[in-house]
């Protein structure tokens, strides 16, 4: 993999979160037409003690070479999975090292997040931002965010 490669991934700022959970709303708009949040959303903002932990993909691409199909591609800053290609077999939601590929009732494909800054623009607290990281970054960023 190119070291220089980047990517853009979500970085949650835990102490604005108020847990109302507008991210998770927009986006079940991004990827349903709906502002259910929960498993109709990539991004979950997870309960923690007093404070919250943020659960999303963080565009590392691990499930790409698990699609029997191809269905999953990088494309440049983020990990894209092809619905039109995608058979529905649940391999890569299965894979996920960090179960970030997401499944609902709602369609037999699943669904990650795709970096596109819904979920950002809808906290009303500045508690999400996009970044850009070398992909040599991304397991330290988001596992620390993650408190692991
Ligand atoms: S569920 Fe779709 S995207 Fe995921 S591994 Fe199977 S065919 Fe590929
Ligand atoms: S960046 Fe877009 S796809 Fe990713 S969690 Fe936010 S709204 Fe969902």
């Amino acid at each position: 993999m190119d070291k220089n490669l980047t990517v853009k991934i979500l970085r949650f700022h835990p102490e604005k979160c108020d847990g109302r959970r507008d991210c998770e709303k927009a986006c079940s708009q991004v990827h349903f037409k709906s502002d259910e949040g929960g498993d109709k959303s990539a991004i979950r903002i997870i309960k923690d003690g007093k404070s919250y932990k943020m659960h999303v993909c963080n565009q590392r691409g691990l499930c790409i070479d698990v699609c029997p199909v191809g269905a999953i591609t990088r494309r440049k800053i983020t990990v894209w999975l092809d619905e039109e290609t995608c058979i529905g077999c649940q391999s890569c939601v299965g894979f996920c090292p960090i179960g970030a590929m997401r499944k609902s009732d709602a369609r037999v494909e699943p669904f990650k997040c795709i970096s596109c800054g819904a979920c950002v623009r809808a906290c009303p607290n500045g508690a999400l931002e996009l970044v850009e990281v070398k992909i040599d970054d991304v397991k330290e960023v988001v596992y620390h965010k993650l408190g692991k």
